[in-house]
C-alpha cells in the first residue's frame, strides 16, 4: 500500500504562463501558456519520464520545480514542503536538495574552473562537509561518477562530451540531493556514449536513493529509465501511467502517434506509423476543446467545443473524450 511518505514530488495543478509584451510601454497582450494544469505525482527512489515533442512544455515544467521560473498557479510539493512557500532563506537551504542536469555538458560547466573547483564549490558554500573533509569528499563523488582523481586539475574542455557530463552529473550529486531534473541529458551526446550516460544515472539512482524527473523527447531512452511516464502536448498532460502499461497500451491518439514513431530493433518488422498531420498550435493560442483536435484521427464533434476530463483506469489516466463515461 502506498503512504504519503512513498511520494517525493507532488505536482498539483501548476500553470506557468508567459506575459506576451508589445508597444512602447510594454503592454501584456497575451500569454504563452507553457504549462497549463498540470499534475503528477513521483514516488521516492523512482524516476518519471516525461515525454513530448519540442516546445511542448516539459522544460518548463522541470525549470519550474527548481523555482527557476515562478509558478502562475498550483502547487508543488516535495518532501511534504510547497517550495513556492519557502522564503528566501528556507529556499536557499533546501535549494541544494534539488538539482538539474542539462542537456548541454559544453555550455553548463565554467570554463575558467578547473574541475575539482566546478563540484566542489557548492559543497563548500553550503557546508555540506566539513572544510578539511572537502577534497577526500569531491574525490568520493567523482570515482562514484567514473571520474579519477587526477582529473581534479583539469578544465572543462579536455574532456570529451560523454566525460563533461559525468562532470555534470558529480556536481549535481556533490550536494546530496533527494530530487534531479535531467533535462535531456543525453541528446548531446553521440549514441555510442548515451547508454552509458543512461547506466550510470540507474547505477546512482540505486547507490543514492535518487529520485528523477528524466525529461526527454528520445522514447526509448525514456523506456530505457523510467518507472512511470507522462506525455505532455501544449502545455498539458494528455496522459500519465506506468511504464510498461503506457508503453503496451498507449490510449491517447497523440501517444499512440509519438510511440508508432518509435524504431523496431528488428529491421524485418513492418512500423504501422502513424504520421502527425500539420505542426503544434501556438501555446500563445492554443485550440478550444481539446488542444490536440487540430491533429488528432480520431477527433469527434465534442471534441472542438469541451476540454476532456482525465479518466483514471487504476493509475492510467488519460485526458480524451474517447475514453469519458457517458
Ligand atoms: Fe482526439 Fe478528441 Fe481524444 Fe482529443 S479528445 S485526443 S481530439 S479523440
Amino acid at each position: 500500500m502506498q503512504n504519503n511518505n512513498d511520494i517525493l514530488v507532488d505536482v498539483r495543478h501548476l500553470k506557468k504562463y508567459f506575459p506576451i509584451k508589445a508597444g512602447m510601454f510594454g503592454r501584456e497582450v497575451g500569454q504563452v501558456k507553457a504549462v497549463d494544469d498540470v499534475s503528477f505525482k513521483i514516488k521516492r527512489g523512482t524516476t518519471m519520464g516525461l515525454v513530448g515533442e519540442s516546445g511542448c512544455g516539459k522544460t518548463t515544467v522541470g525549470k519550474t520545480l527548481l523555482r527557476l521560473y515562478e509558478k502562475t498557479d498550483g502547487e508543488v510539493y516535495v518532501n511534504g514542503k510547497e517550495i513556492f512557500t519557502l522564503d528566501k532563506k528556507e529556499l536557499r537551504s533546501q535549494r541544494h536538495r534539488i538539482q538539474i542536469i542539462f542537456q548541454d555538458p559544453y555550455s553548463s560547466l565554467s570554463p575558467r574552473l578547473p574541475v575539482g573547483e566546478i563540484i566542489g564549490e557548492a559543497v563548500k558554500e553550503h557546508k555540506l562537509v566539513p572544510p578539511d573533509r572537502c577534497d577526500e569528499y569531491v574525490t568520493k563523488i567523482m570515482l562514484a561518477c567514473g571520474l579519477q582523481e587526477y582529473h581534479k586539475d583539469r578544465y572543462p574542455h579536455e574532456f570529451s562530451g560523454g566525460q563533461r557530463q559525468r562532470i555534470c552529473i558529480a556536481r549535481a550529486l556533490a550536494l546530496s540531493p533527494e530530487f534531479i531534473v535531467c533535462d535531456e541529458p543525453v541528446s548531446a551526446l553521440d549514441v555510442s556514449i548515451q547508454a552509458q550516460i543512461i547506466n550510470l544515472l540507474s547505477d546512482l539512482q540505486e547507490e543514492f536513493g535518487l529520485t528523477y524527473l528524466f525529461i526527454s523527447h528520445d522514447l526509448s531512452v525514456v523506456e530505457h529509465i523510467s518507472d512511470t511516464v507522462g506525455v505532455m502536448y501544449l502545455g498539458s498532460l494528455v496522459e500519465y501511467a506506468d511504464k510498461k502499461e503506457i508503453y503496451s497500451n498507449p490510449l491517447h491518439p497523440y501517444t499512440k502517434a509519438l510511440f508508432s514513431a518509435i524504431p523496431m530493433p528488428d529491421p524485418t518488422l513492418k512500423m504501422d506509423r502513424i504520421v502527425l498531420e500539420g505542426s503544434i498550435p501556438s501555446p500563445a493560442n492554443p485550440p478550444l476543446g481539446c488542444k490536440f483536435h487540430t491533429r488528432c484521427s480520431e477527433c469527434m464533434h465534442i471534441c472542438s467545443k469541451e476540454a476532456p476530463p482525465v479518466v483514471d483506469f487504476n493509475g492510467h489516466q488519460v485526458a480524451c473524450h474517447l475514453y469519458a463515461k457517458k
